[in-house]
């Protein structure tokens, strides 16, 4: 490869034994630092052909190849503020603001502190020296401070809200402060873009940007306003005709969202897409939903006590009652097709071989088409994925012949949230 042009790492080693495997890859975790590009961790392979076709493949990965991942990195920086965002829900999520830093690829000044026992379990104060890493070298987090500025105060998160100035109070049970004012302009724009995020109402062109924009020119003050924008009005915050034309499409388009989209586009506490799923599932209409008393909620499987209760109050507030009669009179779907469960599978084609762990191909199938994908008969170059069980036959070897992705039961079952 190296003759071909391609970079190779400089210091690529053919050792003979288990102990010689464990030395090196010390080695290597002490290189790491002064490398010129970051690793998280290293890969030991068997330097020989004939010998891997021997050991072979599982379904998903080479039996002659493993790989050893090192801890995080982590380094020293300077806090210099914490910084307070409020969410959909009023909750005041406190972020420590720190002089940029590389860590795993990418430049960092921002994590995430969560809440305030995490502030005081720590004592993280701002002008703190702190230890910062990526946790799974993908989210960045401060993992403690390492010493206090003179003359620094321990931290606490205002109880005020930072964007209306209302009282913000910690929930009982909950280590979260919330703003209590509903009509808190953050909260606003955070619910409006949680309805029109793609797993929720997928109006696509709604972003935080424009959502600002319609708030902040009075264009819209609830979700059930965006059903009333026109291309006109759109067009002064998109700034162009098309854009804006793209924008009242998608938002017409989602009327026929399926229910279970809108339920979750509600933002009610704790209901997440799965929960969402299930309501539906049981009760088949808004109007039945909103009518549900907490022990019918409860008798859903996957449901407790807490999580009937937050739909059934939610239920009661007469401003969500206003708002989906609203929507209802814009003509956004509130009836439950239980056919089909969902699209998150549209486009993509399914072949099934082998005998799978605890479905039928039967029960796979209707898994499959009920969210919207496609089951063949023969593997070719427009398979997506080959649902692989025990003794796969021709099928498979075709499937890693072409390179179409195998994936087994267990993956199968985490793609379609199961
Ligand atoms: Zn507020």
């Amino acid at each position: 490869m190296q003759s071909l042009g391609f970079t190779v790492i400089p210091d690529y080693r053919v050792v003979h034994t288990a102990d010689e495997v464990i030395e090196r890859i010390r080695e290597i975790g002490e290189m790491r630092r002064s490398l010129p590009f970051d690793i998280d961790g290293a890969v030991v392979k068997v330097n020989d052909f004939a010998m891997r076709n021997e050991i072979g493949f599982t379904t998903k990965v080479p039996k002659w190849a493993v790989a050893f991942k090192y801890p995080p990195e982590e380094k020293e920086t300077t806090l210099n503020e914490i910084e307070i965002n409020v969410g959909r829900t009023g909750a005041l999520t406190p972020v420590a603001v720190f002089d940029p830093v590389q860590l795993a690829g990418t430049t960092v000044s921002r994590a995430i502190l969560h809440n305030q026992d995490i502030i005081s379990d720590k004592d993280i104060r701002v002008g703190d020296r702190i230890l910062v890493r990526k946790a799974g070298d993908i989210i960045p987090e401060v993992v403690r401070s390492v010493s206090h500025r003179e003359g620094s105060e321990p931290y606490f998160i205002p109880n005020v809200c930072p964007i209306c100035g209302a009282e913000a109070l910690r929930d009982e049970d909950e280590a979260v402060i919330r703003c209590q004012n509903i009509d808190c302009p953050a909260q606003l724009a955070r619910s409006i873009e949680h309805f029109a995020s793609r797993n929720a109402m997928n109006i696509e062109g709604l972003g935080e940007a424009i959502v600002q924009q319609l708030l902040d020119n009075k264009f819209v003050s609830n979700v059930a306003d965006l059903y009333e924008l026109d291309v006109q009005t759109v067009m002064q915050v998109t700034g162009g005709m098309k854009s804006a034309e793209n924008l009242i499409n998608s938002i017409e388009n989602s009327k026929k969202a399926s229910l279970d989209r809108l339920v979750f586009a509600l933002g009610i506490r704790g209901i997440g897409q799965r929960a969402a799923k299930l309501l539906c599932e049981k009760f088949g209409s808004m109007e039945a939903i909103m009518e549900a008393l907490p022990l019918e909620i409860c008798s859903i499987d996957g449901f407790g006590d807490i999580m009937a209760d937050s739909v059934y109050n939610a239920m009661q507030e007469p401003h969500r009652i206003k708002l989906i009669e609203r929507l209802k009179n814009h003509g956004v779907n509130m009836t439950y097709d239980s056919g089909k469960v969902s699209d998150e599978l549209a486009g993509k084609t399914f072949v099934l071989t082998g005998t799978l762990p605890t479905l039928t191909r039967d029960q796979a199938k209707k898994l499959i088409e009920e969210r919207g994908g496609k089951c063949s008969g023969s593997v070719s170059k427009k398979t997506t994925y080959v649902l692989a069980g025990e003794e796969a036959g021709s099928k498979l070897t075709k499937a890693q012949e072409l390179g179409v992705t195998i994936i087994s039961e267990q993956e199968f079952r985490g793609m379609i949230g199961e």
